[in-house]
């Protein structure tokens, strides 16, 4: 083993006051179950920053590293090398670790922070002698600029330890998963629905899916489309369960007894009134769908609003004010887009009208409501629901 340590800096939760706790224990036991099968670590947490130490040489510590970016709740992640609390120890310590770090470099600067008030260094007294060990190891090829340096060398004085490190990467930021409740996904094979749960999972949601499917309209391989998306979204959302509902009768009976113009409409106030049920029995608090305004006729503000009187239950739509390409950047940030693009019909795409309303009124979707047995073909849909788990990483107690 070589002293080497992975940092995670706590997010938003540093201003929980008396819920911090609680919001830490979540994210260490996140970062357990996702370290747990690369090796065996130490996982806890100090000041505001979770610790991560291999507690062996085959402990996978780039894996380990990969994953934590992955983790809603925390906000930069960094290696760093522990060392003891003496100025020979850091300075030794910084030029052995940093060498190759600082390879084809031209600005740096140091900083120092002291939890331990009784270290007899100030923290300026540290960065300047850290500072001065660096630039005489780097012969010239290295100067100071603390304005716009390329490379922050930080140097943390703590309880036990020294700590020392050099540039922090991005985490994934937000709430950690679970910590705002629950929440149910309408899940297409689209882009934007995968985009919108990891949206929300970001803000501390917990992920659960619906997926509608129109057997045999769709094929089993769209169904294995979405199925590969809750997997790829896991990365992020940590476990999703599938629930899968069947549309077909009731597209059925639209495409049969209604007018052609309502169907997509018609069909989405079936969908809504679905998801709530499912919503209920899961206890999620609200609906996400991928819907962003204007994309398509069933997502002009007038045809949301029609959708949304079909439920009581909060809506929540994370892509609402994106631009698609803006959606796009998130998909690939979020590993779904290569998977959403695959080519396979979709529920939404089977009887599609050719000039669907855009500007619907409510009662005259309700007039179109009442030509089919909406109450018996909710019920016999819902009857149709089964699970499926999806989870990239291993259960871990
Ligand atoms: P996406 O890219 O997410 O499919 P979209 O732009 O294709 O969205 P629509 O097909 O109108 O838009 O669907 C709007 C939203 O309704 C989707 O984002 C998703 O939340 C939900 N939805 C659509 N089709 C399905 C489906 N087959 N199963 C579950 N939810 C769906
Ligand atoms: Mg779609």
């Amino acid at each position: 083993m070589n002293g080497e340590v992975i940092l995670c800096k706590n997010g938003e939760i540093v201003l929980k006051g008396q819920n911090r706790r609680n919001f830490e224990s979540m994210l260490i036991k996140e970062l357990r179950r996702r370290a747990f099968q690369h090796g065996a670590f130490k996982i806890y947490a100090q000041q505001s920053t979770i610790y991560i130490e291999p507690l062996n040489d085959e402990a996978d510590m780039d894996a380990v590293y990969e994953t934590a970016k992955h983790v809603f709740g925390i906000i930069g992640v960094t290696r760093a090398k522990a060392c003891e609390k003496t100025m020979d120890s850091i300075i030794e310590t910084a030029k052995a670790y940093l060498s190759d770090k600082l390879e084809g470099k031209r600005t740096f600067k140091v900083e120092a922070k002291r939890s331990d008030k009784s270290f007899p260094l100030t923290s300026l007294e540290i960065s300047r002698e850290v500072g001065g060990a660096i630039l005489e190891m780097m012969g010239g090829r290295l100067r100071v600029d603390v304005k716009n340096p390329e490379v922050v060398i930080t140097v943390e004085v703590r309880d036990t330890n020294a700590y020392i490190r050099a540039g922090q990467e991005p985490g994934a930021g937000g709430l950690p998963i679970r910590s705002a409740g629950r929440g149910l996904l309408m899940l297409s094979g689209g882009i934007d629905s995968p985009v919108a749960g990891c949206m929300m999972a970001k803000r501390g949601l917990e992920i659960e899916a619906l997926h509608f499917d129109s057997f045999p309209y769709t094929s089993e391989r769209a169904l294995e489309k979405v199925m590969t998306l809750a997997e790829e979204m896991c990365e992020f959302c940590s476990k999703i369960h599938v629930h899968v509902i069947s549309l077909t009768h009731i597209q059925e009976e639209l495409r049969d007894k209604c007018e052609e113009d309502y169907f997509t409409l018609l069909l989405r106030m079936f969908m809504m009134k679905l998801a709530e049920r499912c919503a209920n029995e899961y206890k999620c608090g609200a609906i996400i769908t991928g819907e962003s305004l204007g994309q398509v006729a069933s997502q002009t503000l007038a045809a949301i609003g029609v959708t949304d009187s079909a439920v009581t239950i909060p809506v929540l739509r994370p892509c609402i004010g994106l631009d698609k390409s803006e959606i796009v950047i998130e998909a690939r940030k979020y590993g779904t887009f290569e998977t959403s693009i695959l080519p396979f019909e979709d529920c939404c795409t089977v009887f599609t009208p050719r000039h669907p309303r855009t500007q619907p009124k409510l009662a005259d979707v309700m007039a179109q409501l009442d030509r089919v047995d909406f109450e018996g073909l909710l019920d016999e849909a819902y009857a149709t629901l089964r699970t499926e788990t999806k989870l990239v990483f291993p259960e871990y107690r």
